[in-house]
C-alpha cells in the first residue's frame, strides 16, 4: 500500500460559484481559480497523485492550458485516477478535511462524499469529508479564502480489485 497527502487554498471573490467536493454550495461568495476552484478535489487529486509519485495537479492540469479554465475538477480527479490506475494501483480510501469559516459545510457533507466516491470509483463509505472552522483565527478565521488537506491510500491493483475488473 501507499499513501499520499493533498494540501489546496483558495481565495474567496465576489462573483464565482462555491463548488467543494463537486457539490455548489450556496454562499455569498465563491472561490477564485482558473478551473472551478474545487479546492476539495484539487487536494484529494494531489494526494492521489502525491501516493503514487507522479507529480502534481498542477504539472498535469496547468493553469496556462486554456482547457482547464472553468474545469469540473472532478474531471481532474478522475485523469488522475486513471494515472494512478496506469501506474497499477487502485484507490482504497480518502479522508479529507475542509477548514472553513463559512458557510457551514456540515449539511453538504453527504453530497460531497457522493461525488468524490463517484470520480474516485469507490464507495462512499471509504471517502470521509470533515469540516472544520478555524475558531476566527488568521486568514481562513477572517474569511479570505478556505483550506483543504487530503490523504489517499492507494494500493497495487489485484486480488479483489482485479476481480472486480473482470
Ligand atoms: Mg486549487
Amino acid at each position: 500500500m501507499r499513501i499520499g497527502i493533498g494540501y489546496d487554498s483558495h481565495r474567496f471573490a465576489p462573483g464565482r460559484r462555491l463548488v467543494l467536493g463537486g457539490v455548489e454550495v450556496p454562499h455569498a461568495l465563491g472561490l477564485a481559480g482558473h478551473s472551478d476552484a474545487d479546492a476539495v478535489a484539487h487536494a484529494v487529486t494531489d494526494a492521489v497523485l502525491g501516493a503514487v509519485a507522479l507529480g502534481d495537479i498542477g504539472a498535469h492540469f496547468p493553469p496556462s492550458d486554456e482547457r482547464w479554465r472553468d474545469a469540473d475538477s472532478l474531471e481532474l480527479l478522475r485523469q488522475a485516477v486513471a494515472l494512478a490506475q496506469a501506474a497499477g494501483y487502485a484507490i482504497g480510501n480518502v479522508d479529507v478535511t475542509v477548514v472553513c469559516e463559512a458557510p457551514r459545510l456540515g449539511p453538504h457533507v453527504p453530497a460531497m462524499r457522493e461525488r468524490l466516491a463517484a470520480a474516485l470509483g469507490i464507495g462512499a463509505g471509504a471517502v470521509s469529508v470533515k469540516a472544520k472552522s478555524n475558531e476566527g483565527m488568521g486568514w481562513i478565521g477572517q474569511g479570505e479564502g478556505l483550506a483543504a488537506l487530503a490523504v489517499a491510500l492507494v494500493q497495487p491493483l489485484g486480488g479483489e480489485a482485479r476481480q472486480a475488473e473482470g
